[in-house]
């Protein structure tokens, strides 16, 4: 008898289906409160809305040049002035691509050789790991502990990681899953050890505009020495509670984007062209809507805060992004479980609430085993019900 082999390409072999996609099925096949994947359960803006219905009404409906439509990729360099604090050309250095998500792979894809090695902060975005398989570059891993106050990395693991392979650092502040932002000492601090190497730094700052009272977001383009070698990815899904439109984009000097260009023109060519209208009437005119959701995010982060802390699980507030990652070892205990994926496949079905298992974030899950992952951006009636779930099963 022969057995079939798997058709998948054997680069996914190690990456299975992504945690996001298994943890809101599991959630939806109990009809549990889903504080899992990263979503927003109220709806965008409606600047960006109308926008968007206005430029499919006026007839922008065809492919969008490749690098994205010159509205946004102006409406992108004024929002990188005042968001990231750093000029660009709209014509030479940005890049829209479908969410912040294809923005890395385009990244990795356009600018890694094979065997070139990349240092990733761990816990990390799942995606990160797999844009390097594709490209067939190394993944080195530096890990954030936790502290008295949030996560942070070991200075002196952080330099060994560098290697005369080193070609860059991925840096995601504020950090999905700990939720830490970088401060600026770290951040010049891997900035040195960039320009020393030669390395270039590629920026996730998806949640750059979700930190919370008392820090505030740097991005290490800022860092003296840095421009020149930075690449910052973000989007509008986090900011605009728009995850679904997936517009995202790449800013990087010329000389970088040129390799990010090369590998998007093949990916996807180009983006959504009417939803880019919408993102562009966002970017200048969204202010009041992004202090009316941080105002509630702020809100939502301390009501699921103090009820994880009160049921048991340890966790200090985020400093930024949506997200809670607590230690659950006491009410795993409790319950006669052991791993947050048992403790993750339990909640739904006995709790009635969803959340993410970090081990699917590390290079070793047993380093990510007693820690989950819930999400706040949700409506604060969403996050009542979640509490009253988890008091009741808890
Ligand atoms: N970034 C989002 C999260 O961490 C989800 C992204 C995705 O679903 N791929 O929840």
């Amino acid at each position: 008898m022969t057995t079939n082999p798997s058709p998948i390409a054997r680069r996914f072999a190690p990456f299975g289906t992504t945690i996001f996609s298994e943890m809101t099925a599991l959630a939806n096949t109990h009809k549990a409160v889903n504080l899992s994947q990263g979503f927003p359960d109220f709806d965008g803006p409606n600047i960006g809305k109308d926008a968007a219905i206005a430029a499919i009404n006026n007839a922008h409906n065809q492919y969008a040049p490749m690098p994205g439509v010159p509205a946004l990729r102006q409406a992108i360099a004024r929002w990188a002035s005042r968001i990231n604090k750093i000029d660009v050309d709209p014509d030479t250095q940005i890049t829209v691509t479908s969410g912040c998500t294809q923005a890395i792979a385009a990244t990795m894809l356009g600018l890694l050789n094979p065997g070139d090695e990349v240092i990733i902060f761990e816990p990390y975005y799942d995606s990160y790991r797999a844009c390097l398989a594709m490209a067939d570059a190394k993944a080195v891993f530096v890990t954030l502990h936790p502290t008295q106050n949030g996560f942070a990395y070991d200075p002196k693991e952080l330099q060994a990681a560098f290697t005369n392979k080193t070609k860059a650092i991925l840096v995601n502040t504020p950090h999905n899953p700990t939720g830490t932002v970088f401060t600026t000492a770290q951040l010049q601090e891997i900035a040195s050890l960039c320009i020393k190497n030669d390395a270039i730094a590629i920026s996730d700052e998806v949640y750059e505009c979700l930190v919370y009272p008392g820090h505030s977001h740097q991005s290490i383009a800022t860092i003296p020495g840095m421009k020149e070698r930075t690449i910052i990815l973000s989007s509008s899904g986090k900011t605009f509670s728009l995850t679904g439109w997936k517009v995202g984009w790449a800013i990087a000097p010329a000389h970088l984007t040129a390799g990010i260009r090369a590998a998007h023109q093949f990916l996807t060519f180009s983006v959504s062209t009417p939803l880019q209208f919408g993102v562009a009437a966002l970017l200048d005119n969204g202010e009041e809507e992004i202090d009316k959701l941080l105002k509630h995010y702020t809100h939502t982060r301390s009501l699921l805060g103090e009820a994880l802390d009160e049921l048991g699980f340890k966790a200090s507030l985020p400093q930024g992004s949506y997200f809670i990652m607590a230690d659950h070892t006491q009410v795993t205990q409790r319950l006669g479980l052991k791993t947050d994926v048992d403790l993750c496949r339990w909640l739904p079905e006995n709790a009635g609430v969803a959340a993410i298992p970090p081990s699917a974030f590390y290079s070793d899950p047993v380093k990510g085993a007693n820690f989950v992952r819930f999400a706040f951006c949700k409506k604060t009636e969403t996050i009542d019900h979640a509490i009253s779930r988890l008091r009741n099963a808890l």
